[in-house]
């Protein structure tokens, strides 16, 4: 059962039951779309779980990245399980618990690639795979009536840079005994070819510290190891001394550091505060802050307002991430800001060799994982509709590998015995918003965006409630006002309920299924009346109640 995860980026969670036994693979978060304005992060409906709650052994977790980490202190706290992981992503997991309180009363329980390990009737077997991220694996759960093969998050790359190799052999062994089905990362099922290793960035960056001639800032995700680890080399190689910047830059450098991922020479690390102290040549500093989130440490810099890093003419600055989208527009305008402060900017532009490189499977991987497998059956999960179905039609293309194809989305239940496969019916899913306060920059930068409008225009709440299996509007709208006055003679409040049922009434079921369309329709017809009738703008911002 997905209970996140295909269909939608993010929140990847999946429940495997065999009569009274559950368990749990992966509790991902989704971080909010801008239309959660506010929201802090986004993490899967337990409700199946917690209904089965007597019958839930233990979380797997297949590696370190927020989502499939991100919702572990929500699930938890509601179902206190043991949970499993590598030496790593227990090491991430450590963090998170311990900052919601919840460490004390965890049982954590490492795991270890080919070391097996039972949850009621499964065996379990983690194979260790290649990502963006280190200490990942696959896994493998043997079951009563036969294998099933989870791929987690993973990329086939040849040449790791901690040489810890994707272990193909044990795929190709499972395929030659014969597996039930192969459940495989879709993200990038679009892309054809090969996804390149992650040491073709060390062109790149070889290319750039022999170049640069001042300050150097390389920004990249805080868990992305690989690119940290080289950074931290090449800047030893070159006799720059390195500065790291952001919290979350520090964190994960030092939990790395502790696990032997990174080895940092005596004396290459500096204090932010000693930069000053050294030539501009000989200063490298980590930054986070890739996505132009406008309180991360690049963004300040970016704009002269942070303490330590002083942005100026004929620095460089290396951008060693994907533009995620959606965050384009805050990231070109740093980018912007770099240039007139006349830095140096390299990010990923398409040109080679690249500045980033992504670590999920493209097409040929995808192909060779199957190959390996022979799965009677084929399930694409981690993906968007589209990347789910281009993953199905490649599967259902390998005629010789592969018996049958299957798409589920998050919520439909797979059902697989003697007979073989097939959908049987679904369980609640749906998100569920947390507002923690704490969650790092992108947060700040919304609550702080909401709060400059809020100051000057108010707020206008239209709060719509749908059923989640019908799609049907269940009541007539609320609408909630603060900071925002409209007189009540003229019937404002009834007339701005009538444009939210029109809206709702002109819509089609496709477009009512998909909150981010419906709020966006709403949010439009209402501010066009608001402004009409009003001439004020307040924030306008539909709430859509799944009940
Ligand atoms: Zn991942
Ligand atoms: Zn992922």
């Amino acid at each position: 059962m997905p209970l996140g995860g295909l269909g939608e980026f993010g929140m990847n969670c999946m429940a495997v039951r065999w009569g009274d036994d559950i368990f749990i693979i992966d509790a991902g978060l989704m971080f909010p779309e801008s239309e959660l304005l506010g929201v802090d992060i986004v993490v899967p409906d337990i409700t199946y779980l917690i209904e089965n709650r007597q019958h839930v052994r233990a979380i797997v977790l297949t590696h370190g990245h927020e989502d499939h980490i991100g919702a572990l202190p929500w699930i938890l706290s509601e179902l206190n399980v043991p949970v499993y992981g590598t030496e790593f992503t227990l090491a991430l997991v450590d963090g998170k618990l311990d900052e919601h309180g919840l460490l004390e009363r965890a049982t954590l329980h490492e795991i270890r690639p080919g070391e097996r390990f039972r949850i009621g009737p499964f065996t379990i077997n983690p194979i260790q795979v290649t990502h963006s991220l280190v200490d990942c694996v696959s896994l493998a759960i043997h079951t009563p009536i036969g294998v099933i093969i989870h791929t987690g998050d993973f990329k086939v790359d040849p040449t790791p840079t901690d040489n810890r190799l994707f272990d193909l052999h044990t795929f190709a062994q499972y395929g030659k005994e014969g597996v039930l089905a192969l459940f495989q990362d879709s993200t990038n099922a679009e892309r054809t070819g090969y996804t390149p290793s992650e040491r073709a960035v060390r062109r790149k960056f070889d290319e750039v510290f022999a170049r640069t001639e001042r300050r150097l800032f390389i920004s990249c995700f805080s868990s992305s190891i690989h690119r940290i680890k080289l950074a931290l080399e090449l800047a030893h190689e070159y006799n720059r001394k390195v500065a790291l910047l952001g919290r979350s830059m520090m964190e994960s450098t030092e939990i790395a550091q502790d696990l032997g991922y990174i080895d940092i020479p005596d004396g290459v690390l500096i204090h932010p505060g000693q930069m000053k102290d050294f030539a501009p040549e000989r200063v490298c500093v980590l930054i986070s802050g890739t996505q132009g989130e406008p309180m991360s440490a690049l963004s300040r810099a970016a704009v002269d307002n942070h303490k330590h890093a002083r942005i100026e003419r004929g620095d460089t600055v290396v951008l060693s991430s994907r533009i995620i989208p959606g965050n384009e527009k805050a990231i070109y305008r740093m980018i912007d800001h770099l240039f007139r402060r006349e830095a140096h900017v390299i990010y990923e532009d398409g040109s080679t060799p690249p500045v980033h490189v992504s670590g999920h499977a493209s097409q040929e991987e995808l192909k060779l994982i199957i190959n390996l497998v022979k799965p009677r059956y084929f399930i694409p999960i981690h993906g968007e509709y589209r990347q789910l179905r281009r993953h199905a039609e490649l599967a259902s293309s390998m005629h010789g590998a592969v018996g049958q194809a299957l798409m589920l989305e998050s919520g439909e239940v797979l059902e697989l015995d003697e007979l073989g496969a097939r959908t049987a019916g679904k369980v609640a899913v749906g998100r569920v918003c947390i507002d923690s306060g704490s969650m790092g920059d992108v947060v700040e930068d919304l609550v702080i965006r909401d709060r400059r409008h809020l100051g000057e225009d108010g707020i206008v709440l239209p709060i719509i409630a749908i059923n989640k299996l019908t799609g049907r509007v269940e009541s007539s709208p609320e609408i909630v006002m603060r900071g925002f006055a409209a007189t009540p003679e003229n019937g404002f409040l009834e007339q701005a309920r009538e444009i939210v049922m029109k809206t709702l009434e002109l819509s089609s079921d496709e477009e009512k299924g998909d909150y981010g369309v419906i709020k966006e329709k709403i949010r439009q017809d209402l501010k066009r009346y608001i402004v009409k009738s009003t001439a004020r703008r307040p924030l306008v911002m539909p709430v859509i109640l799944e009940i």
